[in-house]
């Protein structure tokens, strides 16, 4: 069976599928810190591509709150109990991926949801870990959490939907690292439903045929970020490559946030796919809990992230999330600003350290009017 090297468990490990590895590979950061959950970014996906027939209960973006939301119902906790609980030693992964421990003809270690798991969407939204005593205040800790998870397919280096799938149908682009259906193919046995591990391939009942997100690769051709981060209100997340065919470069914003910092971290890097969509974890919640999820390095990302305004390279990259439609290929720290230039060497984003703060006059001479302070 063919091996790969898996960055993000520290090894080399089976994958039953033998492809060229891509060019250049799309990748995200959602920093979840900044997320206040206002779902634009899952409107904004659903206004763009899934408003047909059979699409109503299909959401390739959404947003749960964990620690009790999960779209489809139990993705997470479902898979979980079927697999060993992950095993790390320093930032290698001991126990086995989706893909290991199989006999060589097996699909990966997965399950398929039933059509009722996907139709609440928004189920354990706001909940938080327990419960607040009676009388109990802020007092500085937060003794109780939640935090909030917007997810999207993640374009897996590995993924498991190309390896499951009998008819090839599922591919991945050797241009960009996008994964996509080609729908003229499938015949809807739903074997890549059951091999994600992130629920990310869904099963349309009208067309009988399986679809996913695709990345909004129309934009991404053009240089331009999906629908999804444009729209984050929250400007939680930053779109961009990752280089992959030689070393990580300090001046990409996702090389060096991803790859030589370790801020942002793979989303259950245990299951073996290398997913693409990177998260900087809240630093509220308690590590064991973020450590399943997010793997070994939660520590290490909360300490950096807590230490930002004393790293201004850090800070600068940070400060690029939402800054710009196009993506941002290269970046630079010039004095109190931070600037970033799109694959073309244009500039397409400016933003500095510190907002000017502009006080006004309450009488407004140019419209002979009085401005009040309202808050
Ligand atoms: S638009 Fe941004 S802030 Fe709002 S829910 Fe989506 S990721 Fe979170
Ligand atoms: S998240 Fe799922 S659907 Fe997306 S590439 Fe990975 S395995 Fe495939
Ligand atoms: S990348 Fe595009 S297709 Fe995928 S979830 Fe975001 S908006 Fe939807």
């Amino acid at each position: 069976m063919p091996k790969r090297q898996n960055w993000h468990i520290g090894r080399e490990m089976t994958y039953p599928y033998d492809a060229p590895l891509p060019q250049k590979q799309v990748a995200y950061i959602f920093d979840t810190n900044k997320c206040i959950e206002c779902q634009t970014c899952t409107i904004a996906c659903k206004n763009g591509w899934t408003s047909g027939k059979g699409q109503e209960i299909i959401f390739w973006n959404n947003v749960e709150t964990k620690p009790y939301g999960s779209y489809p119902m139990a993705w997470d906790l479902k898979l979980l109990e079927k697999c060993k609980p992950a095993q790390w030693q320093g930032g290698k992964l001991k126990s086995e991926t989706i893909f290991e421990d199989h006999g060589l003809l097996d699909p990966p270690t997965g399950h398929l949801p039933l059509a009722s798991d996907y139709t609440s969407v928004n189920l354990g939204e706001d909940d938080i870990s327990g419960n607040v005593g009676r009388g109990e205040h802020f007092d500085g800790v937060h003794p109780m959490w939640m935090f909030y998870l917007a997810r999207i397919c993640n374009h897996c280096t590995h993924p498991a939907c190309v390896a499951a799938c009998p008819r090839q149908a599922v591919y991945k682009r050797e241009e960009d690292g996008i994964v996509l259906i080609d729908q003229e193919r499938c015949r809807g046995y739903q074997e890549c439903v059951e091999a994600c591990p992130y629920k990310k391939i869904f099963f349309n009942l009208i067309s009988r045929v399986s679809e996913k997100c695709i990345g909004c690769f129309p934009r991404v051709e053009k240089g331009e970020v999906a629908l999804c981060v444009e729209g984050c209100i929250g400007k939680i997340r930053m779109q961009g490559f990752l280089t992959t065919q030689s070393k990580p470069r300090e001046d990409n914003p996702l090389d060096y946030i991803i790859k030589i910092r370790q801020l942002a971290l793979p989303l259950y890097p245990q299951f073996g796919t290398e997913p693409n969509v990177y998260y900087i974890p809240p630093i509220h919640v308690p590590d064991g809990f973020l450590e399943q999820i997010f793997g070994p390095n939660v520590e290490k990302a909360k300490a950096m992230y807590r230490n930002l305004k004393e790293d201004k390279q850090l800070l600068g990259a940070l400060l690029l999330f939402g800054a710009s439609q196009r993506m941002i290929d290269k970046f630079k720290v010039q004095g109190d600003e931070v600037i970033g230039w799109d694959v073309d060497g244009k500039e397409v984003a400016r933003v500095p350290f510190v907002e000017p703060t502009v006080v006004r006059d309450a009488y407004d001479k140019k419209f002979d009017a009085y401005r009040h302070n309202t808050t």
